[in-house]
């Protein structure tokens, strides 16, 4: 079985996730865009059994632009998120791929607020669209 280690800029917080995403996705609202700095977030969900966390983490909560709360964990030392959860799914855990470090990571099968996309970015031709 797969195994991925995720971690933040300075490696304090990290965790091991094991097997294979339930749900890769991209999103490009504006939440998105300034939480992670870049055009759009790119997340993977794991069932939450299978994720091992260590290393000490902040939470921030807030309301995505469906309204929904969001928790996202991240490292105090170098302010990195290297989880959050789902109000909506808590049986899962999602991580932002770039936190894995992982150029071969598979690509995103979902692709969501693409009225907010960046006119450059192209999403994988096979990515299902949502809203
Ligand atoms: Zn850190
Ligand atoms: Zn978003």
């Amino acid at each position: 079985m797969a195994t991925r280690e995720a971690a933040c800029s300075c490696g304090q917080l990290r965790l091991v996730a094991e097997g294979e995403p339930l749900r890769i996705s991209i999103c490009h609202c504006l939440a998105c865009q300034r939480r992670t700095g870049s055009a759009f977030g790119f997340q993977a969900r794991f069932p939450r059994d299978r994720v091992d966390i260590a290393g000490e983490s902040r939470e921030y909560v807030r309301t995505s632009d469906q309204g929904e709360p969001r928790a996202y964990s991240f490292c105090p030392e170098c302010g990195s998120t290297v989880y959050y959860l789902l109000e909506s799914a808590p049986d899962v855990i999602a991580v932002p791929v770039g936190a894995f470090a992982d150029p071969g990571f598979p690509e995103p099968g979902v692709s969501v607020w693409e009225r907010r996309k960046h006119g450059w970015v192209i999403p994988p031709p096979h990515a299902e669209h949502a809203s």
